[in-house]
């Protein structure tokens, strides 16, 4: 590509001409018109100095001026992509002035070709990558879906066993971990929707009163002895969102602070009117996110150090933020400064409904 792109500044300059492309070991020859040319030092040092400050070098510049060559950087919208050498006949000037403009536009569409290309095994690159993508969530669906009928059996066998003695605990245990293996399979379908983009929210006017107290209803039995303090400002307006994502990313929160701090500290849920839009603050006074893991614990399969404990699966942050980006919500994780995590969910002003009383009455 590289030989047919820059052909014609061979044949119309009468000149030879070289391709070099930067890499870590230095420049490289990767086309050249005629046998590969033996470049010396000063050439090589030309041919390196031409795409870094790019300007050209070498024979008929002002830079270099010992080499018999002279180097011009490919520039593109990309950046250099390549540096082109190009040798007049002896005694001549690789460009002789009468030529400058020819030689200038040659360059140009030499640089061109090399940006297309570029461009065209990046988008091949993606092609790939997307192609694998929809596999593994295919892959992924098949998987989650033939799971859950044996499961669903498994779990309502169990549920229904009435052991006695030792056996008691036995059953204890093949019911939590069907329970946990439910909970796992129905994160990975969730998954999988949102990376199939089948999430489509269904919006209406939303009180985010409503989504807290709903929330807070559906935890699980097992944190009843925890304390929640809920503090709900009575500015908060009502917001364009879907209900039962927004109930389901918010309850993940939840859980995860219950989980991820000691018993005797409270959770706090706040919902409140920021600068840029109401927020939904989860706090709690656990260990915190590690530093510098603000973004990377809502990728998929991003678990912690307590994660094992736990019977955690590293989903359930993923989940709150495809719900929430469906949404066109924003969610981030921070450090409290004494202690403990903050997650927020943001919802942009333009989200807020202007809901007129007098119509209602
Ligand atoms: P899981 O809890 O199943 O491991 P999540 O996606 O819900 O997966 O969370 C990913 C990781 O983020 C967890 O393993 C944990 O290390 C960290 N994390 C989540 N919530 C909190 C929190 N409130 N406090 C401290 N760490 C947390």
């Amino acid at each position: 590509m590289a030989r047919i792109a820059v052909s014609p500044v061979a044949s119309r300059l009468a000149v030879q001409t070289i391709v070099l492309h930067a890499s870590k070991e230095g420049a490289r020859i990767t086309a050249s018109g005629q046998a590969e040319p033996n470049l010396t030092s000063v050439d090589h040092a030309a041919a390196s100095w031409a795409p870094e400050h790019g300007e050209p070098a070498g024979n008929g510049t002002d830079t270099l001026t010992a080499s018999a060559w002279q180097f011009r950087p490919l520039k593109t919208s990309l950046g250099v992509l390549a540096v082109l050498g190009l040798r007049g006949p002896p005694g001549r000037a690789p460009i002789p002035a009468e030529r400058a403009a020819l030689a200038e536009s040659l360059i140009d569409q030499a640089a061109l070709a090399h940006e297309r290309l570029k461009l065209e095994l990046d988008m091949r690159e993606v092609e790939v990558v997307r192609q694998r993508d929809t596999l593994r969530a295919t892959l992924l669906a098949s998987l989650s879906h033939d799971l859950r009928t044996p499961l669903t059996a498994v779990t309502a066998a169990a549920e229904a066993m009435r052991p006695s003695g030792e056996d008691a605990d036995l059953v204890e245990t093949v019911r939590t971990e069907a329970r946990r293996l439910g909970r796992f399979l129905s994160d990975l379908l969730d998954l999988t929707r949102i990376e199939e983009g089948a999430v489509t929210p269904d919006f209406a006017a939303t009180d985010l009163t409503d989504v807290v107290s709903s929330a807070l209803a559906d935890l699980p039995r097992s944190y009843a002895h925890r304390e929640i303090e809920t503090t709900i400002d009575p500015n908060v307006p009502f917001v364009r969102a879907d209900a039962v994502l927004l109930h389901h990313a918010l309850l993940n929160l939840i859980d995860n602070a219950l989980k991820y701090s000691p018993d005797e500290t409270p959770v706090r849920v706040i919902a409140r009117m920021g600068r840029r839009g109401p927020v939904i603050d989860v706090l709690d006074r656990g260990p915190g996110i590690p530093i510098g893991a603000e973004l990377r614990i809502f990728d998929r399969f991003a678990r912690g150090e307590t994660s094992e404990r736990t019977g955690g699966s590293g989903l359930g942050l993923a989940i709150v933020k495809g719900f929430v980006d469906a949404m066109g919500f924003g969610v981030e994780a921070s450090r409290r400064q004494r202690g403990g995590s903050r997650f927020s969910i943001r919802i942009p002003k333009d989200a807020v409904v202007n809901i007129d009383l007098e119509d209602i009455v």
